[in-house]
């Protein structure tokens, strides 16, 4: 490694010492206020405040999305961004550990830009927010408004419970309604005439239940009901269930969606209602994870302690919109250890793992690790380059 990169990464890890407990109490700050997809404004709100007093300019909304932001420094090629997400589940807040995601996207941006303001080296570095991961898509909606447009990488990392891993597939997913139309009547006088549309929701749920026979290993079939009715003594005219299909590639989710479409207007024909079946967002796609990139991550990331270990790529996992971004731009999506404990994702325990001081610290040191990550795309052009050739050679990863 030159000297000039070893100076800057120097510069990346004195910044980073400076900003820490800042970073550590912003995400504390956000897990604190937890806000659901696309209704981040809180976490908009200081992200952006943060990344205009270091110099970045700040464009907001993006892509029609009010909690969306992109915030920009430096000028010219290489594009670097890291990206932020921030939103929180229903009822059980930061359950995802978002706000660490956030906040480790804000340092690698903040220390990198800083770095960038001595005039040493070209480039952008950006840091995009990207709001609404949990099943609205909001990547999705940004690529497609050409938000990405002219990025040449991107850096995030998903904190996990147990082992750090620099990469893993995800699978495709798509986010449906299913809505019954029937119609009310009398319980008990009148049961003749109605039409029971919760009846109807119910023979879905059953009949995809029968339909997991039929599918791959690696797929899965989810859903909630949403709506059941009002009372019990009135048949409901109205019933409706969230449901997800994931699978292993965006064909395959397409193939499933039609068969759980079958169930669907099986159950209406039966019960006499009508059926609509919505999609929520765009189909979340599989992960084409950077292997240059991933790797040098993990190096950076080892000297900081944390320990890495190589992928288990088998079975089910997880769908992030992540996945549309990285099949157009070479992408980092590192998992993070943040708790030694066996913790489920989405649970209150892994949402308590992700405001202790053992997640704050992992969370800096992957910081670290994307900052420099991101000097040397700009710094070094043959790494630069062979991140670019792996990317235009390489495909989605998939479980054996
Ligand atoms: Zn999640
Ligand atoms: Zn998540």
């Amino acid at each position: 490694m030159n000297e000039k990169i070893q100076k800057v990464h120097k510069k990346i890890e004195m910044e980073l010492s400076k900003i820490k407990q800042d970073i550590i109490d912003t995400s504390l700050d956000l897990h604190n206020k937890p806000e659901t997809a696309m209704e981040e404004h809180y976490a908009h709100s200081i992200l952006t405040k943060w990344l205009k007093n270091e110099g970045f300019s700040i464009t907001t909304p993006v892509a029609d999305l009010n909690t969306a932001f992109v915030a920009k420094k430096g000028s010219g090629k290489p594009v670097i961004a890291f990206l932020l997400e921030y939103d929180a589940l229903p009822q059980i807040g930061h359950a995802c550990g978002h706000n660490l995601i956030a906040t480790g996207g804000l340092a690698a941006s903040t220390a990198l830009g800083r770095a960038l303001d001595n005039g040493e080296f070209e480039g952008t570095v950006l840091a995009i927010g990207t709001p609404g991961e949990e099943g609205a898509g909001g990547k999705i909606i940004e690529l497609e408004a050409g938000v990405f447009d002219g990025v040449d990488a991107c850096l995030m990392f998903h904190p996990n419970d147990q082992i750090t891993i620099p990469w893993r597939h995800l699978t495709a997913n798509a986010h449906l309604s299913i809505k019954y139309f029937g119609k009310s009547a009398h319980t008990a006088s009148h049961g003749e005439e109605g039409k029971n549309a919760l009846s109807a929701l119910i023979q879905f749920f059953v009949a995809t239940d029968m339909l997991r026979q039929h599918i791959p290993e690696t797929s899965r079939l989810n859903g909630i009901i949403t709506k059941g009715g009002d009372a019990p003594n009135i048949i409901p005219e109205y019933a409706e269930a969230e449901f997800l299909v994931r699978a292993l590639t965006q064909e395959k989710v397409k193939e499933m969606v039609k068969k759980v479409e079958a169930c669907a207007e099986g159950a209406a024909l039966s019960t006499g209602t009508k059926v609509r079946i919505e999609q929520n967002s765009p189909v979340y796609a599989e992960m084409k994870n950077n292997k240059m990139m991933a790797n040098r991550m993990a190096g950076y990331l080892e000297q900081t302690g944390e320990v890495v270990t190589a992928p288990v790529i088998k079975g089910g996992a997880g769908s992030s919109d992540i996945g549309n971004v990285s099949l157009k731009i070479p992408t980092i999506h590192p998992y993070l250890k943040i708790t030694p404990n066996a913790v489920a994702g989405h649970s209150i325990e892994f949402r308590e793992a992700a405001k202790s001081p053992e997640a704050h610290q992992a969370m800096l040191n992957m910081a670290e690790a994307l900052a420099k990550t991101g000097a040397d795309l700009l710094l070094d052009s043959e790494y630069f380059k062979s991140v670019q050739k792996e990317f235009a050679e390489s495909g989605p990863d998939y479980p054996a």
